[in-house]
């Protein structure tokens, strides 16, 4: 088979105005860490991009400080449309830059231009512009009468959607009234950065968000730094889980957004063309770093072998390369850490016995690549079918029964998503009924909206982010004592859950 071949159409960097060195965000100033300095690189040239300060102890207490008293003296004075306007203009401002933000996304994560330009960063501004509309009508949340801010929310966010996920932690909580202290991952530091200029142009008042960089070793200060009302953080369950322990017992409030292994269910009534651009997106959407990644296809036998053959017909016409150039569907795997553990976990199928295919694709020979791959003959006991890969590896599995498709999903520790395809109606309702996920797509995956609450069970961690209910994780109800934190991932109470 022949396809059409594209012509390079590589987005221009000219709209980027970097510094060559980039300090912490304190106090609404740029300055200077004492915690050293790193590098961040493209992950598809592996060239330097800037150098960024590491925040020490120190630097982080002086964020907490600057954040604490923003709180006090200003942000929990004003007046719920005032911070509102705040948070419109960052989303207008958001929508002005959104191209050089967008192509700063793409060279620092590796993730392809379409995405960066078409989904994150309008969803970046349509985070603000939701919770903006909140910020004055907190009373009529459903969260009890003149609830209030919890104080300094410390907030800790990964590689994988890095302005994303600053807007899904840094928008509720400025409308429900809180000040901000927060750590972006350390391979991608940089649309962050350029956030912070944002919120000068915005002419937020200093210190109600502090942007500290730097590794593991800040992300922990801030968890553990004792004026610090709230944690929220989104990783690994490994780190969510120690994150759990660090705060035990303290009064901190704490939500965990981490990992998935999300079942993505195709039943033999399913539209199979768009089945296949759906399962496409489920798993190789942002090279499959995605925590709701649909990593598990479940395939009813009866349409197993042609879903299969299908799909390969299809992953051999996804361009995987440059994620500056607009025609490309598949970037660069964000780090040599991620790219080894991808690698690492493929090989163990391999050896476990699962079948490996990949289209032929020819990847770069500098930066971090991984070709779109899927395993067939995979069992539920497979590592590959239980182990997050967080990658672009797609692992099927088949069932007979709409019984057996649900106890093969909820055979997880994880509990983040889960997707169904089927033209019955009552199908899909009586299977979503019975998956324990906490968010689960029919006939579509990996759509997100502010309006929509966004979350975990077991594993995948408890608490909520978007919708009222995003609010609710920055609020506590007048008169309150903020309560404690759970000891364990796995420890969340129904109520938490639902
Ligand atoms: P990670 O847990 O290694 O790192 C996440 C962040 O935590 C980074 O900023 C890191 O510097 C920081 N960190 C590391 N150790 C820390 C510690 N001891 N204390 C405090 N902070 C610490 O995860 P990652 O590799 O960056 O991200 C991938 C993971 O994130 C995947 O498991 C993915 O499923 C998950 N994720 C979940 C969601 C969700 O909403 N559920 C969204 C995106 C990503």
């Amino acid at each position: 088979m022949s396809f059409l071949e594209y012509a390079p159409a590589p987005e221009s960097t000219s709209v980027l105005h970097l510094r060559s060195e980039y300090g912490l965000f304190i106090d609404g100033e740029f300055t200077e860490g004492t915690g050293g300095s790193f590098q961040t690189i493209s992950p598809s040239t592996e060239q330097p991009i800037a150098t960024i300060s590491a925040a020490s102890d120190a630097d982080v207490d002086r964020a907490v400080v600057a954040a604490r008293r923003a709180y006090d003296r200003v942000w929990s004075n004003l007046s719920g449309a005032d911070r509102g306007k705040y948070l419109f203009r960052i989303a207008r401002l958001v929508q002005e830059r959104a191209r050089e933000l967008a192509v700063a996304e793409s060279l620092d994560n590796g993730k392809p231009i379409k995405e960066s330009r078409d989904v994150d960063v309008p969803l970046v501004a349509a985070w603000f512009f939701y919770y903006a509309g909140w910020a004055d009508k907190l009373d009529y949340a459903g969260l009890g009468a003149n609830p209030r801010a919890l104080g300094v929310a410390g907030q800790v966010i990964p590689w994988n959607f890095p302005l994303l996920m600053l807007a899904w932690k840094v928008a509720p909580a400025l409308a429900a009234g809180n000040t901000v202290v927060i750590k972006p991952a350390e391979t991608t530091p940089l649309t962050a950065l350029i956030f912070a200029e944002i919120l000068q142009q915005a002419e937020l008042p200093a210190g109600v968000v502090n942007i500290v960089t730097g590794a593991g070793a800040t992300g922990a200060a801030i968890v553990r730094h004792p004026d610090v009302n709230k944690v929220a953080f989104t990783g690994s369950t490994a780190v969510g889980r120690e994150i759990a322990k660090t705060i035990a017992g303290s009064d901190k409030r704490l939500t965990l957004e981490l990992g998935g292994k999300a079942a993505n269910i195709v039943f033999d009534d399913a539209p199979i063309d768009q089945a296949i651009e759906g399962i496409v997106n489920g798993i190789f959407f942002n090279q499959g770093h995605v925590c709701c990644a649909g990593s598990r296809l479940l395939v009813q036998e009866s349409i197993h072998d042609e879903v299969v053959d299908r799909l390969k017909q299809r992953l051999q016409t996804l361009r995987v390369g440059d994620p500056l150039d607009k025609n490309t569907d598949v970037g660069a795997i964000n780090s040599a850490e991620q790219l080894a553990r991808i690698r690492e976990l493929s090989d163990i199928g391999e050896l476990e016995g699962a079948e490996r295919w990949s289209p032929a694709c020819e990847l770069p020979e500098n930066g971090f690549w991984f070709a779109p791959t899927i395993f067939t003959n995979v069992s539920t006991s497979h590592r590959i079918a239980r182990e997050e890969i967080f990658g672009p590896v797609l692992s099927v599995m088949s069932f007979r029964t709409p019984a057996e498709a649900i106890a093969k999903a909820n055979n997880t520790p994880y509990g983040l998503s889960a997707g169904i395809w089927s033209d019955k109606g009552s199908r899909i309702l009586a299977v979503a009924d019975k998956l324990r996920a906490g968010v689960i797509w029919a006939n579509t995956f990996n759509r997100f909206d502010p309006a929509s609450p966004f979350g975990g069970y077991q594993e995948s961690g408890y608490g909520r982010e978007g919708g009222r209910h995003g609010l609710g994780a920055y609020l506590a109800p007048a008169g309150s004592s903020v309560t404690a934190a759970s000891a364990s991932p796995t420890s969340t109470t129904k109520e938490e859950q639902r």
